[in-house]
């Protein structure tokens, strides 16, 4: 093996899913059903999102690349539960949970299922709370335990992580309960278990698919076990048995390792980050300008300009950032942080994560977790940054970069 491939790159947003969760939706009684007093609003077509003016989403384009992964998130979720929802789901959005405890006297980070609303903080799960909702159109009411609904929960979060392989190191490390155990944390509040659920989920609906799974789902709480057995042929017990023997051979396909949760965050606001400044060793079919800024322009012989970062630690990074100048539609202007050895890739339109206009530049904030990289290792990192892809026979977009930066919680 050659030398260099030893040195792994990169596995990006890791994270086990964020179990956030104060109180049973079912539980809480809403008060709000509309915006809090002064609060702007943001509609789509099943979606309404409600936020404060001062929030970090009031910034340009902010609630629209918000609001717009909600809405990938609803249609997959929809179309992988086989539902309709006619309801139009409420989304109160808070920037933090001490704005949430002003506001609602308690921590943002719930669905109230029953009507169609979620109170989220910013930095929540794209599908968590929505799988919340969305999953009571199964057979219109909650599932006979909370494992089953956590479960789902967490194995639609949307989040980059590949839950079974999350299952399996809990396994490892002795950690996984079982089902049955799960069910008990679960009905007397504890929710360490959340990831286990995910892991247990995603094992009886990739191996069983998803009608066995509705049919527990409207099983009874009493007759649950009769049920179980019913639609799988076996008791918990022995699935229990089977689920460990799977994930103790599982493989994982992506890099799945617990990391800082603050990389889960989809839009962090930038006083609470400190960026670090990457350095370009290289430039590849493009041009160093003077002021650290890199030029690209279109022309016959390349697609897309490669800058070649110098190796850094990004394992705790949760954002990279960078300005970019057009001439004609930044649509077109793809980000790539590649595994250099291994040419692991992961293609983000920049188009979706503008977030402001400096001075004729944009400012490109791209989650980390938007990269679904696949077995890379953080640590020591060499990336290649990639813009810019040239439509067939035409020349494609000249564009200038500057300022690229990882952002770390601070
Ligand atoms: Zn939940």
């Amino acid at each position: 093996m050659h030398l260099m491939s030893k040195a792994r790159i990169i596995g990006f947003a890791i994270i086990v899913s964020l179990a956030v969760q104060s109180v049973r939706a079912e539980d809480w009684k809403p008060e709000w059903t509309g915006p809090h007093p002064g609060w702007l609003t943001y509609k789509t077509n099943s979606l309404t999102f409600f936020y404060a003016p001062d929030s970090v989403l009031a910034k340009d384009g902010a609630i629209q690349m918000f609001a717009g992964k909600r809405v990938d998130a609803y249609n997959d979720i929809v179309k992988s539960l086989k539902v309709t929802d006619k309801r139009t789901v409420k989304f109160f959005v808070y920037d933090n949970n001490e704005v949430a405890q002003q506001l609602i006297h308690q921590k943002a980070g719930f669905a109230q299922s029953t009507v169609a609303i979620i109170h989220t903080r910013v930095n929540q799960t794209v599908g968590h709370e929505l799988t919340h909702v969305l999953s009571r159109a199964i057979n219109g009411r909650p599932p006979p335990n909370r494992v089953l609904d956590e479960g789902l929960g967490v194995w639609m979060d949307h989040n980059p992580v590949d839950h079974l392989a999350e299952g399996r190191r809990l396994l490892e490390a002795n950690e996984l309960p079982t089902a049955s155990k799960m069910i008990e944390m679960l009905s007397t509040g504890d929710e360490s278990c959340y990831p286990a659920a995910g892991a247990y989920v995603g094992y009886l609906l990739t191996k069983y698919g998803g009608d066995k799974f509705k049919q527990i789902w409207g099983a009874g709480k009493s007759s649950y076990g009769e049920q179980f057995k019913k639609a799988y042929g076996k008791s918990q017990s022995d699935m229990d048995t089977e689920w460990r023997t799977f994930l103790k051979s599982y493989a994982s396909t992506t890099a799945v390792k617990a990391s800082d949760p603050a990389a889960t965050c989809d839009l962090l606001d930038p006083a609470q980050l400190q960026y670090q400044k990457l350095t370009v060793n290289r430039v590849s079919s493009g041009e160093s300008l003077t002021n650290g800024t890199y030029r690209y322009q279109a022309n016959d012989k390349f697609s897309k300009m490669v800058l070649y970062l110098q190796p850094m630690d990004l394992s705790k990074a949760v954002e990279l950032r960078f300005e970019l100048q057009c001439d004609a539609s930044c649509g077109a202007v793809d980000t790539i942080l590649r595994d250099h050895d291994n040419l692991v890739s992961d293609v983000i339109k920049v188009e979706k994560h503008i977030t402001e206009n400096k001075d004729g530049y944009q400012v490109v904030r791209i989650p980390m977790n938007a990269f679904k990289t696949r077995d890379w290792d953080m640590k020591s990192v060499k990336i290649l940054f990639i813009g810019g892809q040239k439509p067939k026979g035409a020349g494609g977009p000249s564009f200038n970069i500057r300022a690229i930066e990882a952002g770390f919680p601070k």
